[in-house]
C-alpha cells in the first residue's frame, strides 16, 4: 500500500468510528465512500439512506441504480468514480442533514478531496453544491461547470429528485451527457500546461 492509499484506508476507518456528531448514535454503518484513489471524477451526495446504512456503501438504493444508469449513459462506469456524500452516516428517516452535521463531517470530505484530487467535482443535489456555490439555485445553475483552481465542480440535481420528477430527470440525463466533453477538455489543458492553473475564480468552461 502506497502513502495515499494508507492514508484514505486511515480516513476510511476513522469515519467507520466517528462520533463526532449525533449521527453516530443513530447510524448501523457510517459510509465513507468509495471509488479508485487516482478517479478524475468525484461525486458527491447528500447523506446515505436506508440502504446505504445498511450496507456502509454510498448509492446502493434506487438512486443508487439511477445513478449508474446516468454514468452509463455518457460512457462512464461506476467503477471509475470515487462517490461519496457530505455527510458520511445516515440522519434519522432521511432528514436533511443539520448545519452542525455538515461541518463537523467537512473535514473528512476536505482530506478525501486532497487525497484523490479529481479533476471534475460533481455535486448531486443542493447541500453539496453549497459548499462551492453558497445562496445559490440548484434549478439555476445545474449542468454549469465552474472553475475552482485547477478543479472543475459540476452542479447537478441529486438523482432521487430524478426518480421524483420526470421533469428533473430529463435535466440529470442532459446534464450528465455534458462530462465527457468537460473531462477531455480538462485533459487537454493538463497535457498542455506544465505549471498548474492559476486560480482566478470561478469562470466559465469553452464547451459551455
Ligand atoms: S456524520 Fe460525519 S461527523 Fe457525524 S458521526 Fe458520521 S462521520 Fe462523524
Amino acid at each position: 500500500m502506497n502513502e495515499r492509499e494508507q492514508e484514505l484506508a486511515q480516513l476510511n476507518e476513522e469515519v467507520r468510528t466517528c462520533p463526532l456528531c449525533p449521527l453516530a448514535k443513530t447510524r448501523t454503518n457510517a459510509v465513507p465512500g468509495e471509488g479508485p484513489i487516482d478517479a478524475e471524477i468525484m461525486l458527491i451526495g447528500e447523506a446515505p439512506g436506508f440502504h446505504e446504512d445498511k450496507q456502509g456503501r454510498p448509492f446502493v438504493g434506487q438512486s443508487g441504480r439511477f445513478l449508474e444508469e446516468l454514468l452509463r449513459s455518457a460512457g462512464l462506469s461506476r467503477e471509475q468514480v470515487y462517490i461519496t456524500n457530505v455527510v458520511k452516516c445516515r440522519p434519522p428517516e432521511n432528514r436533511d442533514p443539520a448545519p452542525r452535521e455538515i461541518a463537523a463531517c467537512a473535514p473528512y470530505l476536505d482530506r478525501q478531496l486532497a487525497i484523490i484530487d479529481p479533476k471534475i467535482v460533481i455535486t448531486l443535489g443542493r447541500h453539496s453544491m453549497a459548499r462551492y456555490f453558497p445562496g445559490q439555485s440548484i434549478s439555476k445553475i445545474h449542468g454549469k461547470p465552474k472553475r475552482d483552481g485547477d478543479r472543475v465542480i459540476f452542479p447537478m440535481f441529486h438523482p432521487a429528485a430524478g426518480l421524483r420528477s420526470a421533469e428533473v430527470a430529463a435535466l440529470i440525463r442532459e446534464d450528465m451527457l455534458k462530462v465527457p466533453a468537460l473531462l477531455e477538455e480538462l485533459r487537454a489543458s493538463a497535457a498542455t500546461t506544465p505549471e498548474p492553473v492559476p486560480d482566478e475564480g470561478p469562470q466559465q468552461l469553452s464547451l459551455f
